[in-house]
């Protein structure tokens, strides 16, 4: 298979997964069609989860690296007007998943055929549930994925709708933050609100304790290190005339370090209850531990980042700054030195972001992100060093 063959596959297998898109952790089709084409190639394949795929190619005794690919959808009803547009009512691959899958199943095809000149182990980690806490990723790991044989480095990739079609960007170090997802219930004393003296108001509580908690950011946290509060619901009351029994509030803390992230946790409910007591009133804070950060290894941005410019140049790679998403890609490179690099997508000025219902991501990226993969296997000279 040359590169024009491997452009046609790409393009023809990632609108089959556009159209089939699965939630976290129900990606059957999705895994039944990974697998079934991984097979066709003559790739050895097996589930560690029920709808997660593992591929291996090459000798199992040479040194092991993993590319992986996240496979799920989103619950979100497509409004692109493409026409592979999703199947599935309410589920679109808006997070470019699809993109993912197809990359990585058309570098597997492709370096399969090198097999035989292949110095390295390539696993082929095809992971359900990303966007949902607690992500497909920490499953596998806890499955074993990285081991027998051990897994020496671990890429991965995303689209970015904001960085331009032909471009690869690498935040070394420090890339994605961690994501804690935070849930309060404020708990007063409900009054009529011309008499609020005989009640607890949870809404003037909740609104001072929300201005208070935006301190974490200007006061506690070291300047130099990146952090964001966000609060992004609050949901109390029913009428103009009756302060409300409670209220309850949801937003997300995200950080690149985790001694300031556990930290910050800790504070979120000593000031959330201390405030809400000010008010007579109770806060029940309830955090929910999501992603820890993704840290890019230096060795590994290397490999990626000399795979990047053999395919576009010099003048289309940059370093860029980390982004406040989260990603339990951050699982693996927890475990073993990762790189997770930025592909560009954008080919309009107001290109639509991810997880928005009108994506549609440039398919010129698809060849620039399988040959990364390719790139990495074949012919590296970071990595033969590494590894000679
Ligand atoms: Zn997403
Ligand atoms: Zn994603």
């Amino acid at each position: 298979m040359n590169q024009i063959d491997l452009n046609k596959y790409l393009i023809n297998i990632r609108r089959e997964l556009h159209k089939i898109p699965e939630t976290a952790f129900n990606e059957i089709k999705t895994s039944n069609l990974i697998e079934q084409e991984l097979n066709s190639f003559g790739i050895n394949t097996f589930r560690p989860l029920e709808t997660a795929v593992v591929g291996i190619i090459g000798n199992i005794n040479n040194p092991c690296i993993a590319f992986r690919a996240d496979i799920d959808g989103l619950p979100m009803e497509e409004d692109t007007g493409l026409p592979f547009s999703s199947t599935h009512k309410g589920r679109m691959h808006a997070c470019g998943h699809d993109f993912h899958i197809s990359m990585l199943l058309g570098a597997a095809k492709y370096l399969k055929q090198y097999e035989e000149e292949l110095n390295i182990c390539i696993k082929l980690l095809f992971q359900p549930a990303e966007e949902m806490i607690p992500g497909g990723a920490k499953l596998m790991v806890e499955a074993g994925v990285l081991k027998n044989p051990d897994v020496q480095f671990v890429f991965g990739q995303h689209i970015h709708p904001e960085k331009q079609v032909g471009r690869i960007e690498i935040a070394v170090g420090p890339a994605l933050a961690s994501s804690d997802e935070m849930y309060w219930t404020i708990k007063g004393k409900s009054s009529h609100a011309a008499t609020p003296h005989f009640g607890h108001d949870p809404i003037l509580a909740s609104a001072n304790m929300i201005a208070n908690l935006q301190n974490i950011i200007t006061k506690y946290r070291n300047p130099l290190k990146p952090s964001v509060l966000s609060i992004t619901s609050i949901h109390g009351g029913t009428a103009t005339n009756i302060l409300p029994e409670e209220v309850k509030l949801m937003g997300t803390f995200r950080a690149f370090d985790d001694k300031w992230r556990y930290e910050t946790i800790d504070n979120i409910r000593h000031i959330s209850s201390s405030i809400c007591r000010a008010y007579n009133c109770e806060s029940i804070f309830e955090p929910k531990m999501g992603f820890p950060a993704v840290i890019n290894d230096i060795t590994a941005s290397d490999i990626a980042k000399e795979a990047a410019i053999r395919k576009i140049g010099d003048e289309n790679f940059s370093n860029c700054d980390p982004m406040m998403w989260g990603e339990d890609f951050a699982y693996f490179a927890n475990e073993v030195p990762s790189c997770f690099w930025f592909l560009g997508v954008k080919n309009q000025p107001n290109m639509p972001a991810l997880h928005n219902v009108k994506l549609s991501p440039d398919e010129n990226a698809l060849i620039i992100g399988s040959n990364m993969f390719i790139n990495i296997a074949l012919n590296n000279t970071v990595l033969s060093n590494i590894f000679k």
